[in-house]
């Protein structure tokens, strides 16, 4: 090692997080402890990808070394176990920002959401993905040796760390390009020295990785001298491509977890190959929960693109639609341009055309699942509903079939599972729109009065308490030929639909009720648009309905919590003419008629889920009277 190299070392800590995912991990994954090697196989499994993506457009990158493999190999005096690829390797740079720090986006979620709770956290570690960390399950020390292609011999890395809290980094030779992990084994942990164990590890983790994973042992020759003896292990070809009667579901499962970065088994997958002006395909999952970076704008996980198996890109923004950002996968395109740039790929009609091809599979798989498997539909929608319910508005082509994979709550159910069809199927004879009620609670919703008119008639009405939800009824305006209504907007005309029970009483005639309207519109004018008398009551007295044309009060109230200015619009009262506070205000005096329309109206936008301007005067009016009444 030369002068500078020495001078370069340096020992620097880890950032906070880091220590705490390391402790964490020690303690929650102990119990599949082999996974480490798994993330290591694939960490230089994507190195590969990486370099040969590279290369495409700089062949020197190869050094005279084109075929890229893994070779693991146990060192069983010094008690160690070393990983090695000729992949892309890191630059000093990269080592500080790969190893020492979580890119990984949705680490400060990650952190939390943990509990203390350690069968709890260690299910979230196993969603989150811990990588090369998980060498410090059984490792006592690390080192990581690398140097990135195109790079010179001397500028190669070796950092180095017992996982307590700090690294060393310093510069190196090294004369072959890509990375090397020598893992320092835990006292306990001498199983992992045991080449028959190593294999079987490697075997069951890696047969899907396209490259060559050697396991090199030792063994004698005919003169009695130790030689190295390698022998690949793994199958060595992309799964993908791949026949899928050849396909086992723990191939397939195990293949998601590298492409998914994920521990637990997917939910569904479809694997399919399609030919036509575009060849490809594809191998698209369904992961069983949500990834961290879910919400996350600039989550970059997703869907892998290959071009003749070599990989081009992952990008979960740019192959998927938003919408469908949590499926994971690969899509492999036989006829796309190789050394084309990943910018002007993403652009091209071809690659238009294989997005909406699996686009449509996807939606297939969505639609098979929620046909055929109603428990795993339940969970599909608990994790990615919200996502899903984006595409109404983000897809125009496909806007029916995504609504009919929307799942509500409704009056007739608490539980997230009434489809549009069920709603369409179980109409009344007579009833001719479908009827939704927004909210931000469940229970506001519940309580509204907006519902008493449908309750008595025994209309069901869905109850949208999402924030989505306004986005999905602002883009979805009918489902199988019925308009969707909300009913709390407009005028509600149910007087075709059959009472459940019996028939309702004669309404009071509304031209007799002409001079009350009059008088509560002058009473309240500058606080409601309009008085008029309301065909959706049954039992409250008042309640608050937005115009045709204007936006509803929910909505205008989330977009005010998000700092957005909304147009000013008075909401309409709409008052129960049969309702005996209605029959008594109209022998009121002036003055005490003003304050009780005063308070029908405050009710009505408490009960709308809204807030009171002058709190204090609704409280003052509402002791004046149980003063007066006592
Ligand atoms: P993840 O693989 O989920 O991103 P890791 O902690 O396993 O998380 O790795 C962090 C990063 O370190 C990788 O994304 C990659 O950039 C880099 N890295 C890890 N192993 C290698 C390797 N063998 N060769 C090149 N880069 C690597």
């Amino acid at each position: 090692m030369t002068d500078t190299a020495a001078a370069t070392k340096e020992t620097l800590g880890f950032q906070a997080e880091v220590k705490q995912l390391l402790h964490l991990m020690i303690h929650s994954l102990y119990s599949h402890k082999d996974i480490f090697l798994r993330e290591l196989i694939s960490n230089a499994s994507d190195a590969a990808d990486k370099l040969r993506f590279e290369a495409l457009s700089d062949p020197a990158l190869y050094e005279d070394d084109a075929e890229l493999k893994i070779r693991v190999s146990v060192d069983k005096d010094a008690g160690t176990l070393t990983i090695r690829d000729n992949g892309i390797g890191m630059s000093r740079q990269e080592v500080i920002e790969h190893i020492g720090t979580i890119a990984k986006s949705g680490t400060r979620e990650f952190f939390g959401k943990l509990t203390g709770d350690q069968q709890k956290d260690a299910q979230l570690i196993g969603q989150f993905g811990v990588g090369f960390y998980s060498s410090f399950i059984v490792a006592d020390r690390v080192t990581l040796t690398t140097r990135r292609a195109g790079l010179t011999h001397e500028h190669g890395v070796r950092w180095e760390s017992d996982g307590s809290g700090e690294y060393t980094l310093e510069t190196v030779d090294k004369p072959t390009r890509g990375t090397e992990i020598v893992l320092h084994l835990k006292e306990g942990e001498r199983e992992f020295l045991d080449d028959w164990r190593v294999k079987s590890v490697i075997r069951e983790y890696s047969d899907h990785i396209a490259i060559p994973v050697e396991f090199v042992g030792r063994d004698k020759n005919e003169a009695g001298e130790e030689v190295e003896k390698a022998e690949t292990v793994n199958r060595a070809n992309a799964l993908w491509t791949r026949a899928k009667s050849e396909i086992t579901e723990d191939e397939y499962k195990a293949f998601y977890k590298h492409v998914g970065h994920d521990y637990e088994d997917p939910l569904a997958w479809t694997h399919v190959k399609v030919e036509g002006r575009q060849d490809y395909t594809a191998l698209l999952y369904v992961p069983a929960h949500a990834p961290f970076d879910l919400w996350d704008r600039d989550a970059k996980t997703g869907v892998k693109l290959y071009v003749k198996r070599v990989f081009i890109m992952e990008d979960a923004r740019k192959l998927m639609p938003a919408y469908l950002r949590f499926i994971r996968g690969v899509i492999d395109a036989a006829d796309l341009p190789l050394n084309v740039s990943r910018e002007i790929l993403q652009e091209t009609r071809d690659m238009e055309m294989i997005r909406n091809g699996c686009v449509r599979k996807t939606l297939d798989l969505l639609d098979d699942i929620a046909e055929n498997r109603k428990a795993d539909y339940a969970k599909v929608w608990e994790h990615f509903g919200k996502v899903l319910k984006e595409g109404v508005g983000e897809d125009y082509a496909n806007k029916e079939r995504i609504a009919r994979l929307l799942r509500f709550r409704s009056t007739t159910t608490d539980e997230e599972t009434v489809s549009l069809a069920d709603y369409v199927g179980r109409m009344k004879e007579g009833q001719d729109k479908i009827y939704y009620l927004t909210a931000e609670t469940l229970a506001g919703a519940k309580a509204s009065p907006h519902l008493e008119v449908f309750r008595k008639k025994g209309v069901e009405v869905l109850l949208l308490t999402d924030r989505v939800d306004e986005w999905v009824v602002s883009n979805l305006f009918e489902f199988d030929g019925k308009p969707l209504a909300s009913v709390a907007k407009g005028q509600v005309d149910l007087s075709s639909v059959k009472a459940a029970a019996e028939e309702a009483p004669a309404e009071p005639a509304e031209a007799a009720a002409g001079p009350l309207l009059e008088r509560l519109k002058k009473a309240l004018a500058g606080r409601a648009k309009d008085v008029r008398a309301s065909h959706r009551l049954v039992e409250s007295p008042a309640c608050l309905v937005a115009d045709e044309g204007d936006m509803n009060a929910n909505l205008a109230r989330m977009l005010k919590s998000m700092g957005q200015t909304v147009p000013e619009s008075k909401p309409i009262l709409e008052v129960n003419l049969a309702h005996p506070l209605l029959k008594r205000l109209e022998g009121e005096s002036d003055a005490r008629f003003d304050e009780l329309a005063g308070l029908l109206l405050d009710q009505a936008v408490l009960l709308d889920g809204g807030q009171l301007e002058d709190p204090a005067g609704f409280v003052r009016r509402v002791n004046d009277l149980l003063f007066a009444g006592a």
